[in-house]
This record gives C-alpha cells, structure tokens and sequence, in this order.
C-alpha cells in the first residue's frame, strides 16, 4: 500500500549564478559562504537588490578560478540570502537553500551570469520501508553523535524530534565525511529511498572509525592519566622529602657507580656498553621500574673481578706436599695430578701460554676426596676455590644467566662462581655434571662446553651480562659419579680421573689421621678429649657405615666429638681435664645400636638364594637374589624393582636352564608343574644391569634342584643364553664391597682377570678368586 506522492508542476527561476568551490549545499540548509570572487560578489548584490534568490552550482574541480557553466555541476540549490557581512574584500553571506534546482539555460553573462533554471523535486514513495531507513538513519547519526562527531546541538536536537525523511537526509548528509563527488551524487538522487540508502551506508562506515577512534582514545587517555598521575606523585614526593629534609641519596650512588666503572679493564666495545647502560640510569627516574634492573646490572658488572688474577704459583715439591698433607692414599691419582700441574708449568715457561692443558674430571662414589682435593690443587697453586653444584640443572640459562630483559634475570652459575671466587684464575670446580639433562628450556652442556673449549673461552658470554670475559685462565675440574651420563661431546673435552671407593683399611687410615683431627677442631676440643683406639675406629667403620666413601665415617665421628663437647660444656670442668675414651661398650652410648651387621654373609648354605656384587653410583654393594618354587602351571615372576637389563637377564637364566635340564637331572617338561618366582631384595638401590646373570642362573638352579648354594661365595657375570659368561664393569669396587660384607671367594668373568691387579693387597690376600669363562663351571664352583 505505498502511495507516490504526485510531482508538482515544474517552477523556473531567473537568478544570479554562484559557482561554489568543495562544498554542496542541500535543501533546507542553512550555512555561511565567504565569496571573494568578483562575479561571486556582484551576483550576492544584484540578488540582494532584487528577490534575495541565487542559484548555487558547485564546481567539478575547485581549481579553476573563473568557471564557465560547463566547469559546474548542472544539480544545484536555489537559496535565499538571508544576511551578509563585509569583512575587508570578502563577502559572508548566510544562505538558506529551499529547492534543488536544474540549470536550463544561460541568460546573461555579463556583468552579472544570470540563469534560466528549473526546480526539482524529490520521488517520494510512501512505504514501511522509507520509514524504517529514516528511522535507522535517526539511530545510527545519534550513536555517531554519541561517540564525538560533532555536530551544532540546536539542528541535532530540532532532527531528532522529527522531521521529514528528506529533510533528514538533506540535514545529515552534510554531516559526512566524505568526498565532493560522492555529496554532488546525494544532492543528484532524487529518489528518497536511494538517497536514504546512501547516506546511512556512508554513516555506517563513518560509525565503525568512530567507534575504533574512540577506543584508541580510551586507550591512549587511560596511558595518559597513569602517566600524568605518577609524575604528579613524584613531584610530590620530591616536594614532601625537601620539606622534611630527606634527600635522595641515588646520585650520591651514581657517582659512586661511575667512578668504578671508569676503572674497568674491559674491551672498548665492551665499556661502550656499560657507559650506554649507565647513561640510561642517569637519565631515567629512580621510580622507573627499569631502573632497578639497570642499576642491578650494572652493580654486577661492577662486583666481577674484571683481568684480576692471583699470582700462580706452580711449584711441583709444593703441590705434592700439599696433596700429601691433606690426603691419604690416592697415590696413582695424585701423581696423574703432578703430571698435570707440569704440563701447565713447562707450557707457562715455554710460550706464556696460559690455556690449561686439559679438563680435568674427577668420577667415582660420592665421599671418596674428589672435592677436598680440589680444594688441595686450589692451595698448592694459591689460587682461589670455587665449587658449582650442576646436579638436576636442566636449563640453558642457569649455565648461561637470562637476558637481562627479564624479571628477575640473573648470570648464570659460571659467571656467579667467579664473581665469588674474585678472580679470574680460580680452580672452578663443576659438581656433579653427570647430573645435567636437557630439555625444550636448551641444552646445559652445550653451553658449558662452550665455558670450557679452551678455543671459546677467551670471550665467553653470558647472556645476562653479554660482555666478553676471559675463562682461559680458569682452572675447571668436573667431578661426577658415573661416566655413562655425562653428554659424549662434553665427556670428549675431559682427562677422566677415576676415583675407587676405599678399603676397610684406607678407611682406617683416614678416620684416624685425616677425619678425626678435622672434627676434633671443628668441635672445638682436643686431642686430650678424646682418645679413640685402633680397635674402636675398625669397629666404627663396619658397624656403623657402609659406603664407598668415608662421609659417613666422617659423620659417625663428628657425632661422637660433639657429645664430648656437650658434656665439657655442661659438666663445668675444665676442658683439659675431661677425657673420654670410647671402648666397645661405651660406643654404643655415642652411636646408638649397631647399624650393620659385620658381616651381612648367610649363617648357613641357602637353598635358592645366591649373593651376587653390583656397583652402583655410590660404589660397590653386594647383593641376594632370591628364587622360590611353587605347585604351577610355569609362570615366572620378578619382583624387587628390578631396571628392564636386569629383569632380560632373569629371562635370559630361565632359558639356560630349560634349555639344559638334562645337565640339571630335570624332567624335560619340569616346568609345567611349578612356578617361578624371583626376587631381589632391597629397594634402597636402583638395581639394573646385566652382572647379575650368572646369579640369577645360580639361584634359578638352585632352588629347581634343592643343591645349597656355598654361603661365603660372591658371583659377578654376564650369561649368553648359550652359557657363556662376559666381561663385566666395577670389579674393584665389587670386590671392595664383598671383602667387606665377609664373603672369602668370587667367581667373575675370565676376561676381567686383567683388573685384579688394581685391587689392594690387604684385600687380595683374604680372598680367593676364579676366573670363569662357562656358566657350568660357576655352577660346580657356587653349589654344594
Ligand atoms: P666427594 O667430593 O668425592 O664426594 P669429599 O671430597 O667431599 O668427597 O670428601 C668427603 C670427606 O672425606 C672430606 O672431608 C675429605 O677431606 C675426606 N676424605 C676423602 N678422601 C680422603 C683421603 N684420601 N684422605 C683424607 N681425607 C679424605
């Protein structure tokens, strides 16, 4: 039911002309025009002289300064002046426009253009859909209003309280932002709906930058008030620290600061950098947050002991009488160090050359000296100590430091450890580096490989403080418990030096003459205070450690001193008169109860449980394995957390003795009556490997035949399923452990033969060995 409203007859006009230059003005407008043009003004008198009428046509390009009417558009308004002012040679004239208007004809040229035109008229088509474009229209300019476009209030207010759909459009479409041409194409569309359609798509555009706008701003002013807010604060408390007569202390610091940096002995390129930092501070305010990580930074650089070294001393008699002094024992391995600190010496002599042959690694059981005689090396030499724990370290940047652009970066433990150490040719010691993994955080050994090639390291670079510093004269010693961890390309660079566990007898030695006078100081007693006998020392050793090492020797003895301590002080006698001297009885009243038994051998022949000898990171241990038969239907069972080598291996066992029943005096299909079940008791050490085998086969047969296995022998070997037994690693360590736990003989592989010469005398002596190459000759060896 749209209804067209009929168009009026058409109405001419003879008026003046007025091209306008970049502005289109629309029916129902009223605005205010400058016109400096002559004809321009000459037109706006002889309208003012007669009906006020002229017609305005726009220009098609605004350059042109005197158009003719093929320079203009031929759609134009016929306005009204409504008032003007003179300003100098300028005319301001308000114009109220009434009618679109059509240029028909040109009637006079001269002096003023007066032009026959035509009035035309909107195409009005009454219908819900005008009505629902006027009122989107009506929507969208209020929401452009409310985000900032600017517009007069009066003519806002007057259109929302409504008006008619061409009036709303001819209003709002001056209110857009867009182009000459694309306001000449409004003013052209006579139909309404076309037109209401183009102006609410070019407001639609206009709303989505406004809306974009307005959240820059909201951003931009939010930053702003922060900003504003925190200097206004500052200054205020600059104000309030004047009037109560606290002064900043920073710049005092500043100076400080500079004049250390001045001094610093580091590469041109280098200082460049520290001074580009330090100016940054200077100029920075001290509330800025940056500022405190530049400042830790730069107190860093300053902490570092830039090119100080210590004097070297390198005097072999000295070095071997120090490593002596604090050392028992360890013959083989101090004399591998004397070789070393000569290399160094004659290399200094020859070239002053000052790179380190190479990198020491000292492997072995924790507690067996590998820290204490770094320590020794460090003294000989009079260098400084430094010791980094590398255990469980899995990222990059621990080695390396973070970049300093993050929270709470700091160097990383190479840098760390000379900065403690204060100088830059300590013996540096790397603990534990079989201990490093690797994961998505980097590789750890790769930058420590990089700390360590003797090539690099003359400008090793942290990423924290990315300043070139000099580890060549560094003397680096790794140290690790086991060698099969420590990353190839890394185990590569290192002279390994093996450390053993030590004999019931070294021990002695060593907690007699070494351990007890330590803790004796460190207890603050004497010699006087406490005396304790060969005897009781032995008795120390086996009942109450057990261990490679002598940490908990050690430990055991440090117990006893401060117990001695405890009672000097508490019984108010004068510490010389005090003695306590510990017999087999009164040991029990330091220690407690007896941690071990001296010997842990079985009592009696076992049936179905061998002792076999395992090494592990701590050292040598002796262990039992233990097979059960049942009723079954042939099932095996390991249990014991056994590694998968080991459990392999009790398969591999199985199998033999299947495989040769008739040897055993067995049934051939004997094992499907019974079941199996194998165990190895235990958990404390993780135990895997593959040295377990000719145990495994022992116990397995053992308990199948009911033979006794003989309890005073240890086994050590590796079984091929066809019985042949192979070369196993840690026979020292093994044997160490089994002297120690009471066993008299060991059965281990043939081609280990070659190791028994490492072994010591004392031990060698209580023992009796064989060499095996077959399976059947441990058989006939171990059972009854
Ligand atoms: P590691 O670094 O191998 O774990 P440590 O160097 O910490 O072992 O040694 C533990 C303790 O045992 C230290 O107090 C050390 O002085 C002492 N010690 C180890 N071996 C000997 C030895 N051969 N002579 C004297 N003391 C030793």
């Amino acid at each position: 039911m749209n209804d067209v409203i009929p168009l009026p007859a058409p109405i001419s006009h003879l008026v003046p002309l007025i091209p306008v230059r970049d502005v289109v003005v629309y029916p129902t407008n009223e605005i205010v025009l400058t016109f400096g043009r002559k004809k321009s003004i000459s037109a706006i008198n002889a309208a003012l002289a007669k009906d006020k009428y002229v017609a305005l046509f726009t220009q098609r390009e605004s350059k042109i300064d005197d158009p003719e009417i093929k320079d203009l558009y031929t759609i134009g308004t016929l306005c009204v002046v409504e008032r003007t002012l003179r300003e100098g040679g300028e005319l301001n004239s308000l114009v109220r426009s009434i009618a679109r208007i059509e240029f028909v004809s040109l009637h006079e040229d001269s002096p003023v253009q007066l032009v026959n035109v035509e009035e035309i008229f909107d195409h009005i088509e009454n219908s819900p859909e005008l009505e629902a474009l006027a009122r989107h229209l009506t929507t969208q300019f209020r929401e452009a209003v409310g985000l900032g476009k600017s517009v007069e209030f009066t003519n806002f207010m007057r259109l929302m309280s409504g008006v008619s759909a061409s009036e709303l459009a001819d209003q709002i479409a001056p209110t857009l932002n867009i182009a000459l041409e694309d306001r000449q194409s409004i003013l052209e569309t006579l139909d309404l709906k076309a037109r209401l359609y183009k102006i609410n798509e070019h407001l639609a555009k206009e709303l989505k930058v406004l809306e974009i706008e307005k959240n820059i701003a909201s951003k931009t002013q939010e930053k702003f008030s922060k900003n504003m807010k925190e200097t206004v604060l500052r200054e205020r408390m600059a104000t309030i620290k004047a009037e109560l007569g606290e002064f900043d202390d920073s710049e005092a610091e500043l100076d400080d600061l500079s004049e250390q940096l001045k001094d610093l002995p580091l590469s041109k390129k280098d200082k460049n950098k520290v001074y580009k930092e330090f100016d940054r501070l200077d100029r920075m305010s001290p509330n800025n947050p940056e500022s405190s990580y530049i400042r830790t930074w730069l107190e860093t650089v300053v902490e570092l002991p830039w090119g100080k070294l210590t004097a070297d001393h390198v005097s072999l008699k000295t070095a071997e009488m120090v490593l002596n002094e604090d050392h028992y024992g360890l013959d083989e391995i101090k004399e591998r160090i004397l070789e070393y600190l000569a290399v160094m010496k004659l290399k200094r002599v020859q070239n002053n050359n000052s790179a380190l042959p190479t990198i020491l690694c000292f492997v072995g059981p924790p507690g067996v000296g590998k820290t204490s005689l770094g320590k020794s090396i460090a003294r000989s030499l009079k260098r400084k100590f430094v010791k980094v724990s590398l255990g469980g370290i899995r990222d990059e940047a621990e080695i390396r430091g973070h970049r300093k652009t993050y929270v709470g970066a700091m160097p990383g433990r190479i840098v760390e450890g000379i900065k403690t150490a204060g100088s830059m040719n300590p013996v540096f010691m790397l603990d534990e580096i079989d201990k490093i993994g690797n994961d998505f955080r980097g590789d750890p050994s790769a930058a420590l490989l990089e700390a360590l090639d003797p090539e690099q390291n003359k400008e090793f670079s942290d990423h924290y403080l990315e300043l070139d510093m000099d580890l060549s004269r560094t003397m680096f010693i790794a140290t690790a418990n086991v060698l099969d961890t420590i990353p190839s390309a890394l185990r590569d660079r290192l002279e390994i030096i093996r450390f053993s566990g030590y004999t019931q007898l070294e021990k002695f030695h060593i907690a007699k003459k070494y351990l007890l006078p330590k803790v004796i100081e460190k207890n603050a007693i004497t010699i006087k205070n406490l005396k304790i006998s060969d005897v009781i020392f032995k008795d120390i050793i086996a009942k109450y450690t057990r261990e490679a090492g002598v940490r908990g020797l050690e430990r055991e003895l440090a117990k006893i001193a401060r117990k001695v301590a405890k009672k000097i002080a508490s019984n108010g006698k004068k510490p010389r008169k005090l003695t306590a001297s510990l017999t087999q009885t009164t040991l029990h009243n330091y220690l407690g109860p007896a941690k071990y038994s001296s010997t842990i051998a079985e009592k009696k022949n076992p049936v179905g449980m061998a002792t076999g000898l395992a090494w592990t990171s701590v050292g040598g241990e002796i262990l039992f394995i233990e097979v059960s038969t049942m009723p079954g239907k042939g099932a095996v069972q390991i249990t014991g957390q056994l590694g998968e080598v080991m459990k392999e291996s009790a398969q591999a066992a199985y199998t033999y003795v299947r495989s040769h029943y008739k040897d055993f005096d067995l049934k051939p299909d004997f094992y499907k009556t019974i079941d199996l079940h194998i165990h190895v008791p235990e958990g404390a050490v993780p135990k895997d490997g593959p040295s377990a085998g000719v145990t495994m086969t022992t116990a397995i047969v053992s308990a199948l035949t009911g033979r006794a296995i003989r309890k005073n022998v240890g086994m050590t070997g590796e079984v091929t399923l066809r019985g042949r037994v192979l070369e196993i690693g840690g026979l020292k360590e093994k044997v160490i452990a089994a002297h120690t736990a009471g066993l008299r003989e060991i059965i281990h592989p043939w081609d280990n033969t070659k190791d028994l010469e490492k072994i010591p005398d004392e031990i060698k002596k209580d023992l009796t060995f064989h060499p095996v190459k077959e399976v059947s000759e441990v058989l006939a060896l171990a059972l009854v």
